[in-house]
């Protein structure tokens, strides 16, 4: 698997391209910002065992500015290259007004958006995604907003990838998301860590929407807000 993370923008969003490294087929979570960075990231690139990378969908682990705000701009330019291979913008439909009004949170922080771009695919609760060798397991994990989800990648030792979840703005290495933003709510984001990530197993890779990564484990044992 080719695996690699971008911080991009003012709040140092982790923005992850993630491809099957015998097809090539690729995926990126949460293209929050600097489109340029993140475009000169995946295009002519090759994964180890020299195929193509190519985005077949853009995952949002929700629908703040910080995680969505190159979208448009990525989804554009990959299109205009070849229109077969437009990539597929991906959502849970409980963050679907969040992130049609990216104008209106970006006046918040004294920032400019161009009108957002529909959503393609809407996640569903406990569905599969199959990415050439990447198979992704969608775990709705409210509470820092309504349809923040966790992206479950499955290990699969042949292919070289190991059990890893993208926690977006939900778990954090040693802390947990903020809930005073629109439509957050505390105790659903405790219990949809207790319930759907903490279940998971302990050697799980905790990829966070901010910041470094960390384990399963680790958290259970370590982080002082659970
Ligand atoms: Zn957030």
């Amino acid at each position: 698997m080719l695996d690699r993370t971008l911080v991009v923008g003012p709040f140092q969003c982790n923005c992850r391209l993630l491809a099957c490294d015998r097809t090539g087929q690729a995926v990126l979570v949460d293209p929050g910002d600097e489109p340029a960075k993140i475009l000169k990231a995946i295009e002519g690139t090759r994964t180890p065992s020299g195929a193509l990378v190519q985005v077949k969908f853009l995952f949002h682990t929700h629908g703040h500015l910080d995680h969505i705000g190159a979208t448009r701009k990525i989804k554009q330019s990959l299109t205009a290259k070849s229109a077969e291979n437009s990539p597929q913008i991906c959502l849970h439909k409980g963050d679907e007004d969040l992130y049609l009004k990216l104008s209106f949170q970006g006046q918040i922080f004294g920032m400019t958006f161009d009108e957002p771009l529909p959503i393609d695919r809407y996640f569903e609760d406990e569905e599969v995604i199959d990415v050439g060798d990447l198979k992704f397991n969608v775990l709705h994990t409210p509470g820092h907003s309504p349809g923040s989800v966790s992206l479950r990648l499955h290990e699969n030792r042949s292919s070289g990838i190991p059990e890893t979840v993208f926690s977006g703005d939900t778990l954090f290495q040693g802390s947990v998301g903020r809930t005073d933003l629109w439509g957050a709510n505390q105790d659903q984001m405790f219990k949809s860590i207790r319930t759907r990530l903490l279940s998971l197993d302990e050697d799980t890779r905790v990829c966070p929407g901010h910041g470094p990564e960390s384990t399963i484990g680790i958290e259970k044992r370590e982080n002082p807000f659970l």
